[in-house]
């Protein structure tokens, strides 16, 4: 992309940022100029109406912030968290990381952390990606 001398344009309409720059910069568009900010969309996923300032683009699909981030975390496939010996037993922990998975992941594994005598790593995967690999 070509900017020259350093000023914005608006990447819907063209308009030229003022050198002071104000333009408003939207995930999966880039910088907009204030009118076309303020732009009602619809949110593909929950058919919210917002200000395009407060959506996101993402593979083609305009989404309101909310939806946007839950898209991201579809992304996120494993998740690792780590228990410290020192702090409880590691029956205790064995029991916290069964027990405690987050929202929507199924444990994976317990393991030693590597290089370690008292850190334990529990890793939990999506289940949805979960139950794809066991089916
Ligand atoms: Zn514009
Ligand atoms: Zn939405």
């Amino acid at each position: 992309m070509h900017q020259g001398k350093g000023q914005a344009k608006c990447s819907l309409c063209g308009a030229e940022e003022a050198p002071s720059g104000s333009f408003p910069m939207v995930v999966g568009v880039g910088k907009v100029c204030i009118a076309d900010g303020m732009v009602n969309v619809k949110c593909e996923a929950c058919g919210a109406g917002v200000k395009r300032v407060t959506s996101a683009r993402l593979q083609g699909r305009t989404l309101c912030l909310t939806d946007y981030m839950k898209e991201i975390e579809k992304y996120r496939r494993h998740i690792v968290q780590s228990f410290d010996e020192e702090d409880e037993p590691a029956v205790a922990i064995l029991q916290r990381a069964y027990n405690g998975a987050p929202e929507g992941y199924t444990l994976l594994a317990v393991r030693r952390g590597r290089n370690s005598t008292h850190l334990w790593e529990a890793e939990y995967e999506k289940t949805e990606v979960f139950q794809m690999r066991c089916s």
